[in-house]
């Protein structure tokens, strides 16, 4: 099955990635795909991110937004989208308002809300993982499923991205998740935000979509709409697992997928 969409596309610029926009590009058009979207995660801020290892140089997001635009005017075939992948960090709020006002003004139209900090800790960055043995499997579900509804909530983004990203390693909580993806899913709802089939996670430890079957099936039942992403960080990860995004979304009982163009409109593709 061809890939259609990928909502979730990364490039070097962040540190941790590999392959210019260029690249990717040509990846989506091997992969067959229709429509494609670049977030590139947002500077965070210094304190968080010194290293500039988790997310690109304020001094790049300028070249960024030029570069994916420039691609986009020569790209007549493939629907390129100028994101970004911004963070939900409470006490962070000033800096992130004036960076995603920058990115707006730099012609950013989607934004991709994630949660990848409890306070100043990166739980899904792989050099972090040692500050996993200090802290409890239970609450750190907890606390992220907190943040994620506020987030969700805010209404301050077009997509949620990988919901139950603190599973990553394979951390499960030791109560039932249940009550965790009713309040989640209505959160999403409760915004209108589309929630992210994230490939991503079948590539990593746990081996499992984002989110689980029974999140995806307790957003179904919520009315929450949902993209797919693979949240490549190489060229060749661009339209990874389509197929399995799709069937789980089928098997959850969505017809169809979103595409987020911004200002809250969507493009939807049939399954
Ligand atoms: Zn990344
Ligand atoms: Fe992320
Ligand atoms: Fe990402
Ligand atoms: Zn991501």
């Amino acid at each position: 099955m061809r890939a259609l969409i990928d909502c979730h596309i990364h490039t070097e610029l962040c540190g941790h990635a590999r392959g210019t926009a260029e690249e990717y590009v040509a990846a989506a058009r091997a992969a067959g795909l229709a429509a494609m979207v670049f977030t590139e995660h947002l500077p965070l801020p210094r304190d968080l991110d010194p290293k500039h290892h988790l997310s690109m140089r304020e001094s790049d997001l300028a070249c960024y937004c030029e570069r994916v635009l420039d691609l986009r005017d020569r790209t007549p075939d493939i629907e390129i989208i100028l994101g970004i992948e911004a963070d939900w960090i409470p006490g962070h709020a000033e800096h992130a308002a004036r960076t995603r006002d920058l990115a707006g003004r730099l012609g950013v139209e989607v934004v991709l809300g994630s949660v990848h900090f409890l306070g100043d800790w990166a739980f899904d960055d792989p050099n972090d993982i040692a500050a996993w043995d200090a802290r409890d499997v239970d609450e750190v579900w907890l606390e992220y499923s907190r943040l994620w509804c506020d987030a969700a909530r805010s209404g301050e983004f077009d997509v949620m991205a990988h919901p139950d990203l603190p599973k990553k390693f394979g951390h499960r909580p030791t109560f039932d998740p249940a009550p965790l993806y009713d309040e989640m899913a209505r959160s999403a709802a409760a915004s209108g935000c589309l929630i992210e089939i994230s490939t991503a996670g079948l590539r990593k430890p746990v081996n499992e979509l984002y989110p689980a079957q029974r999140f995806l099936e307790t957003c179904f039942e919520h009315s929450v709409q949902v993209t797919v992403g693979s949240d490549a960080h190489a060229p060749d990860e661009v339209g990874f697992g389509w197929a399995r995004a799709v069937e789980a979304a089928r098997s959850a009982g969505y017809g169809r997928v979103g595409l987020p163009l911004g200002h809250g409109e969507r493009r939807w593709y049939e399954l």
